[in-house]
């Protein structure tokens, strides 16, 4: 259809009205963004540094081999925190390797000793079976409460 192809103003240009000078503001900079990415590499920080010093190196559930990564109890992806009653020290990575890939490997068996956790359950409340200090509440701040 190649008719008309004649242009409309529905409303005509109104080239003598004062010009309105728009307050143009600068890009928003992402000044919160970084401050919030800093502010989480310093809670991952934190959360790793309180664990490994629960844990003295040592993997929290199979307390026997050295613990080599922080395994989140609930994941980000469930809303998980970075925070040290969200986490384990455990030997392995990933979804394969040892008990960090034993968790992944068996969900099921991970929640019942609180290794992993549901996204509506709250870390500090939910007992964890520790390799050796058995059913405790982790707290926030890297200490243990006895769970029983
Ligand atoms: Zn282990």
């Amino acid at each position: 259809m190649s008719g008309g192809g004649e242009l409309r103003r529905t409303a005509p240009l109104r080239s003598s009205s004062p010009t309105a000078r728009a307050k143009v503001s600068p890009p928003a900079k992402s000044a919160s963004k970084l401050e919030r990415e800093a502010a989480d590499r310093a809670a991952e920080r934190e959360a790793k540094r309180l664990v490994r010093a629960r844990s003295g190196g040592r993997c929290e559930v199979c307390g026997i081999a050295a613990a080599t990564n922080f395994s989140h109890r609930k994941g980000a992806g469930q809303g998980g925190e970075w925070s040290a009653a969200n986490g384990l020290d455990a030997c392995g990575w990933g979804n394969t390797l040892g008990c960090h890939g034993r968790i992944h490997q068996r969900p099921e068996e991970a929640r019942e000793h609180g290794w992993m956790l549901r996204r509506n359950q709250v870390p500090e409340e939910e007992p964890v079976d520790h390799a050796w200090l058995g059913r405790v509440l982790l707290t926030s701040d890297g200490m243990v409460i006895p769970a029983d």
